[in-house]
Parts: structure tokens; sequence; C-alpha cells
């Protein structure tokens, strides 16, 4: 069964079109990995899926639903959670702090103080944002301002603060990218002992090494097209892959 229906979606900004005639059926608990050449449409693509960017035409379903016109705080109340290129976390915080704060916005929707102070005292909340802390490997640092952390530790840090809302649908744009090779198998290490969560990941991702570590089905996107699909390791060998990256 699909969880994400995208049919003949198309964007374009002044002139340039960025998605022409996009489909794609991502599996419930599958590993989607969408790749392709710089430009080809992954972010923007991916922004259409979270309420960042409305398509000019088409359409956007999420287990039935349409996530067109919905604000991005209704279609993460639906179960759709991301991560961003860059991370996105408050550095003057504490990590726990940190992995608390998502679940308040998540039953309140707003930041009040008050809300906030029920959140932090609460002792299932806590416990919660701990196992995750655990989960992602920085239990230990739950105490510390998360703007000391290495460039590492954030993007974990920014998984965590994703995986505590318990998301149905999970999506990472370049989970992996500016990391060292060990930072990298690291991060495939963590996504797939999540992925033991049973919880469906969309993965744009450039590194060739990441997409046929995790992916169970690749979307090859080129000029804002779907030109390939299929099992990781055909899509190695495909012409067109390779076409489309020595073009780009
Ligand atoms: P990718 O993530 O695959 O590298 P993007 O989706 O970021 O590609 O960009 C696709 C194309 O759309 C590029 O040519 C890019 O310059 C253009 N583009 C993306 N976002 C905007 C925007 N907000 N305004 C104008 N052009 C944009
Ligand atoms: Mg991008």
């Amino acid at each position: 069964m699909s969880i994400l229906s995208v049919n003949n979606v198309n964007k374009s900004f002044a002139g340039l079109k960025a998605l022409n005639q996009v489909n794609l059926e991502v599996e419930e608990g599958s590993v989607h990995a969408i790749i392709g050449p710089n430009g080809a449409g992954k972010s923007t693509l991916l922004n259409c899926f979270v309420g960042r960017l409305i398509p000019d035409t088409g359409t956007v379903n999420f287990l039935g639903q349409s996530l067109l016109g919905i604000t991005p705080h209704a279609i993460n109340q639906a179960g759709v959670a991301r991560v961003f290129q860059t991370p996105e976390i408050f550095g003057d915080l504490t990590l726990l702090e940190n992995v608390k704060i998502p679940t308040l916005a998540k039953r309140d929707g707003a930041f009040s103080l008050r809300a906030w102070s029920r959140i932090d005292q609460d002792s299932l909340v806590t416990d919660k944002a701990e196992h995750i802390l655990e989960d992602v490997g920085l239990i230990e640092k739950r105490d510390i301002l998360a703007g000391s952390l290495s460039r590492g530790d954030k993007r974990r840090l920014e998984l965590a603060m994703c995986l505590v809302q318990d998301p149905k649908l999970l999506l990472l744009d370049e989970p992996t990218a500016g990391m060292s090779r060990a930072d990298t198998n690291n991060t495939i290490d963590l996504l797939k002992r999540i992925g033991e969560r049973g919880i469906t990941k969309i993965v744009i991702e450039h590194d060739m090494h990441v997409v046929f570590s995790l992916a169970t089905k690749v979307s090859v996107l080129a000029q804002g097209t779907v030109i390939a699909e299929g099992a990781p390791e055909d899509m190695k060998g495909d012409p067109r892959v390779q076409e489309a990256y020595l073009g780009g």
C-alpha cells in the first residue's frame, strides 16, 4: 500500500520548470531514496510534501488525505516529520529540552510558557525523550547545550526531535551532507536501527554509498522529471542514471 502518492506534480519558479509531471508512489514501510544531480528538483519536491511549497498543478496524498493547501503544522500533526538539510535545533537549550519541544508543538500547536512547564515536568515525556536520546547515542550529553554539539551530533539530535513525534513518514534531505566517512557510516547504522520502528522514510541523497546501504527503492530525478525507478541494484548500472549524473 502507498503511504504517499504524488500525481502529475508541476512547479515552476519564474519560468524555470523545477518539477515536470512528477509521479511517485511511496510504499508503506519502505526506505525510498530520491537521487539525482544538483538542481534536479529533489528539495523542491520534498518542500511540496511538507507545505513549504504548493505545486502549480498535480496532487500529493498522504494516507488518502490531500496535503495541498494545509499548513506545515497540520501536515506534521498528520504524521509527516522532516530532517532539514541544515539542522534546525535550539542551540541555547539542553539536548533533553530540545527533544521535548516537538511534543509540545504536537500537543498544543503553540508555544506558551504554561504549556512548556507542563511538558517539561511530565515524567512520561522525560522518559520518552531520554529513551530516544539513548537510541541516537546522545544520552550522556542530555544536559549540555545543543549549540555546543558537533555537526554530526546536531544531525543526530534533529533526528531525535523527529522521532519523538512518532511520525508515520520521515523525510530526510541529505542526512549525511558534509559528514566525514566515519560519521556517515554512523548515520547509516542509526537510520537502519530506527528502521526497525517501521517508520516509512524518504531519503534525498547525493552519496551513492548511503543510497545503496539503506534504500529499498530508488527514484531518479533529473531536470524535474523522474527518469528511472527501481531496486537500488538495478539503478546502479542503468545508463539513463549514469547519463543524468554525467550530464548534470
Ligand atoms: P536539488 O535539491 O535537486 O538540488 P532544488 O529542488 O533545490 O534541486 O532546485 C531545483 C531547481 O529549482 C534549481 O534550478 C533551483 O535553482 C530552482 N529553485 C529551487 N528553489 C527555488 C526558489 N525558491 N526560487 C527560484 N528557483 C528555485
Ligand atoms: Mg537539495
